[in-house]
This record gives C-alpha cells, sequence and structure tokens, in this order.
C-alpha cells in the first residue's frame, strides 16, 4: 500500500530536491560536516563514461591492481607454449600493445588529473555524485567498502552503481511540480557534481537519521541495521544533543521546510557532524519507520523540543537487514566473485585481455 499517495500533503518540489544537493548546502555547513572536495558540473564525457554499459578501467588500473611490476608486466595472457618463445622485441611489443589499450579517461582528463591530486593530497575518499553514495556497489573493492585510494577506485564504484545513475536519470521524479512528459527534458539541465568526501572511519552505531517537518524534528531512526544496547541507556542524551544541533545550525537556515538529514556523533565527543541532507520523500530510506508512520506520527503527546526516536532493538534487526539495498541485489556468483579478490583480479586480467583483443 506504501508509494501512491501518503506524500500527497507534502508535496517534494524539484527545488527541495535540489536544495538536497552536497554542492547547494556543504558550503553553508562546512563547519560542521566532515571535509569533502568538489568537482563542479561534471562535464557530459564524464557522465557518459559512468552511465556506459560494462566498466571500462583507465590502464593504471592494472598497473595498481594487477601488475606488480609495472615495468616488466606479468605473463598471465600468455599460454605456456608462448612463453617459452618470448623474445625482448615480441615483450616489448606486447607493452606496446598494452600502451595502446584506449584510455577512457582522455574524455575527461582534467577531472581524472584532480581525483588523482586530490587522493594524492588528501588520503583516501568516498565518492558521490548530488544526492546519493554507490553504497550497493562497495562489494566491487577489495576492501568491500567505499573508500578509495586511488582514482581507478572511484571509477569502479561509480560505474558498479544503480544508486548512481539513479542520481544521473532519475533524481527528480518525485517531483509534483514536474510534468512527466518533462521529466527528460528536466533532468537534461541538472548540473552534477563529484563529492569527496575525505575518508574517516566511522563507528557505525553513532549514525542517525532526522526526519524534519515544518522546521521541526518529528522522527529520528537509528540508521546502522545492528543492536547496540549501549545506545538505549543513552537514549535521552542522544535526543538532546540531536535537538541542539538541529536548533542550532539547521532549523533556522536550512533552504526547506520539510527535509531529512543525517548525523553522525563521535565516541566520547561533543561534536555532531553533518553527514547528508536528504529529501523528504521515498526515496530516502525511512530506516526504522515507515513513511506511512512518519507522516501520521501524531506529536500533540511531544512538547515542542521533543520527538519520537528508534533505536534496533534485540528482536528487531532482521526485518531491518533484509531491507538494505534489497532493490539492488546481485548475482550470488558475482558476490562470491568479489568476496574473493583472486577470483575479482582474475575478472579483471580477462577484462584487460578482452580490451586487448578489442584494440588489435
Ligand atoms: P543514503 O542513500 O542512505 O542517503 P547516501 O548515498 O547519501 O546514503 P552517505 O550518507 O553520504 O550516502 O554515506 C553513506 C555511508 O557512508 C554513511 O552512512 C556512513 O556510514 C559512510 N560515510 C559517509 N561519509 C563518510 C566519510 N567521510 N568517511 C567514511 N565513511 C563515510
Ligand atoms: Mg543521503
Amino acid at each position: 500500500m506504501e508509494g501512491t499517495h501518503y506524500f500527497e500533503d507534502i508535496p517534494i518540489t524539484k527545488q527541495q530536491v535540489l536544495n538536497c544537493a552536497y554542492g547547494s548546502w556543504y558550503p553553508r555547513y562546512k563547519k560542521i560536516t566532515p571535509k569533502s572536495h568538489i568537482i563542479s558540473s561534471l562535464p557530459q564525457s564524464f557522465i557518459e563514461y559512468i552511465l556506459q554499459d560494462g566498466i571500462k578501467m583507465p590502464p593504471e588500473f592494472f598497473v595498481d591492481y594487477i601488475l606488480e611490476d609495472a615495468s616488466e608486466y606479468s605473463d598471465w595472457e600468455q599460454s605456456d607454449d608462448e612463453q617459452s618463445v618470448v623474445t625482448p622485441e615480441a615483450r616489448k611489443h606486447k607493452q606496446q600493445q598494452r600502451r595502446s589499450v584506449e584510455d577512457p579517461t582522455k574524455n575527461f582528463s582534467e577531472i581524472h588529473e584532480q581525483i588523482k591530486s586530490l587522493i594524492q593530497k588528501n588520503g583516501p575518499m568516498l565518492p558521490k555524485l548530488n544526492w546519493s553514495a554507490p553504497k550497493d556497489a562497495a562489494w566491487i573493492l577489495p576492501n568491500h567498502s567505499l573508500k578509495c585510494s586511488s582514482a581507478s577506485e572511484v571509477y569502479l564504484l561509480l560505474n558498479a552503481s544503480s544508486y548512481i545513475v539513479h542520481d544521473l536519470s532519475q533524481s527528480l521524479d518525485e517531483c509534483s511540480d514536474i510534468d512527466v512528459a518533462n521529466l527528460k527534458k528536466e533532468h537534461k539541465g541538472l548540473k552534477f557534481d563529484l563529492i569527496l568526501k575525505e575518508w574517516f572511519d566511522i563507528n557505525p552505531a553513532w549514525e542517525f537519521r532526522c526526519f524534519v517537518r515544518d522546521r521541526r524534528i518529528v522522527a529520528v531512526s537509528q540508521r546502522d541495521p545492528n543492536y547496540y544496547d549501549y545506545l538505549h541507556k543513552m537514549k535521552e542524551s542522544i535526543k538532546d544533543k540531536l535537538f541542539d544541533f538541529f536548533d542550532i545550525h539547521l532549523k533556522r537556515t536550512f533552504q526547506s521546510e520539510t527535509f531529512v538529514f543525517d548525523v553522525y556523533l563521535p565516541d566520547k565527543s561533543e561534536k555532531v557532524w553533518l553527514i547528508d541532507i536528504n529529501p523528504f520523500s521515498r526515496t530516502t530510506d525511512s530506516l526504522l519507520y515507515s513513511w506511512h508512520e512518519i507522516l501520521n506520527l501524531d506529536l500533540s503527546n511531544y512538547d515542542e523540543d521533543d520527538f519520537d526516536m528508534r533505536l534496533v532493538n534485540e528482536f528487531s534487526t532482521a526485518r531491518f537487514a533484509s531491507k538494505e539495498h534489497s532493490e539492488n541485489y546481485v548475482p550470488k556468483d558475482m558476490i562470491d566473485a568479489a568476496m574473493d579478490t583472486e577470483k575479482m583480479i582474475e575478472l579483471m586480467k580477462a577484462y584487460q585481455q578482452q580490451q586487448l583483443s578489442d584494440s588489435s
């Protein structure tokens, strides 16, 4: 039943969605947000690269990942027979051939250099576009996270994620002020940014999602699907912190009256960090609530500075865990391959071989 009419009372507008784009709010909330870098107005060539079928990686990827010794190159693509007749000339020829593999970054070389230099200077990054991180693609990296230590890893994640495709082609779908017939045109008019968030190790227990309606927090949900007994003991103090943070930093300054913000409360620190701002719409995961519940909360029982808050309890983990990325399941054998770095490297080798034969 969820889905069709619950949002009629508070329809989301294009402007509200745009207000939630990272590049739109980050400059204002820089001091309360972990350090991020924004590569603005991505060129069409970069967008096309992300949207294309298959994953084409720059030649350096194969050096970073597969070839231990870049100057020598391994013999993985040769059969035993071939190896026995490899002459220095033949090896040189092979090396030249490898160098001729088409470099997909040549159409956006400036951005490629920017990504490389940001990672080099500032360390690993978590990439995202205007609204979404490629959370559904973490399985593709050897560390199974969104922590990228090279531009190649950024490209792998962006290319493999359905959330990223959604940002690029469906981010305005829920807007009540856009006629369906104009949706495509409206999407074409959007500007996209690549956000590189400096990586830090988060304790997921301390991540919360806060639902704001008419400039008032109405509900807060734990973000991680696991049960942490200590959170229950600290519920009231967490609520106080969240209310103060909202009251001081966001309540009067965010451009929309109704939105959803995510925060992180690091252990043993008074500081609250803003992690993200999301549209108040069904495209945002309602976590421990259903959207129907959020929209129908009776606030008459709450003081002005109070709101509903849900934490995972000992018995509610299963329902929550099954929701995570459920629309983005990948075939199990692919996950098995990705869990096994050796297998993934084999896949990548096969892929490079394909590229070589395509280019010869
Ligand atoms: P959602 O779809 O739930 O709104 P999102 O796509 O907007 O998520 P973020 O909220 O930006 O993605 O980040 C996803 C997760 O990545 C966060 O819940 C947090 O655990 C982790 N994360 C976010 N920023 C960082 C960072 N700078 N370093 C390490 N991990 C991070
Ligand atoms: Mg978000």
